[in-house]
């Protein structure tokens, strides 16, 4: 069962991407960072999005702030 062997690989791969962003290390340059930091203050790779209207850090797959309500602007990385 090659298929579900490497699917379980991605799975854990990801969790482990996850985790690290959990603990606190920039996902781009490995730099520790703090649970609040929005950028990685190495390398500027955007790490949270702030919500404009209440100030606190968002996940950047949030489309919307859940303690406020306001809409939050994706930055767009083209
Ligand atoms: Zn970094
Ligand atoms: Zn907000």
């Amino acid at each position: 069962m090659l298929l579900s062997d490497r699917d379980e690989q991605d799975l854990d791969f990801t969790l482990k991407q996850r985790e690290l962003m959990k603990y606190g290390e920039c996902g781009k340059c490995g730099y520790p960072v703090e649970r609040e930091y929005l950028v990685c203050p190495k390398c500027g790779t955007q790490l949270k999005n702030e919500c404009k209207q209440c100030g606190r850090s968002l996940d950047p797959d949030w489309k919307i702030c859940p303690f406020c309500c306001t809409r939050v602007r994706q930055s767009s990385r083209h």
